[in-house]
């Protein structure tokens, strides 16, 4: 067993998901199939709901961000157009179309690993959650994992000027 035997009575002897880890995997995932390597899941009391990885290349669909995919699988999951106590884990700053989303879906928590100064807009640009015009704030948890996720991004735009 590994760390995740730490008890949780409403568990079902079921091991507690790593939902920052599976977004990272789902990084990897898009970026092996050459997406830029961001990965998104949605988590509702300690469950797994949705995993994406970007798949605008693949969709041919440049809204097809991780966040956003992520997103429309855990309302299917739910039947819910909203995610009302339901926490989103993405790799990277989510740019400012999927903090919309974001917001419209009422996600009750964000964690993000890597900042993104260039196109980011929870901590960066539009800083949208905190714009009058926002009209649900999820927390923000950002810098988890910051180092492994912008190694990701960094080693993916390497190879691809290689
Ligand atoms: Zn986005």
């Amino acid at each position: 067993m590994r760390d995740f035997a730490r008890g949780d009575p409403s568990a079902s002897g079921a091991p507690r998901p790593d939902p920052l880890g599976l977004a990272f995997d789902a990084a990897r995932e898009a970026a092996a199939r050459g997406e830029v390597p961001v990965g998104a899941v949605v988590v509702r009391d300690g469950a797994v709901l949705a995993v994406a990885g970007n798949r605008p290349r693949a969709d041919r669909d440049p809204t097809a961000h991780a966040e956003i995919l992520a997103i429309r699988a855990a309302c299917a999951a739910l039947a819910d157009e909203r995610l009302t106590g339901c926490d989103l884990y993405v790799t990277l700053e989510p740019c400012a179309m999927c903090a919309g989303a974001i917001s419209f879906a009422r996600i009750r928590r964000l964690y993000f690993a890597a900042g993104d100064p260039k196109g980011g807009a929870v901590e960066h640009g539009p800083r949208f959650f905190n714009q009058p015009t926002c009209h649900h704030a999820p927390e923000v948890y950002g810098g988890l994992r910051e180092s492994e996720a912008a190694a990701l991004l960094r080693d993916f735009f390497r190879d691809r000027r290689s």
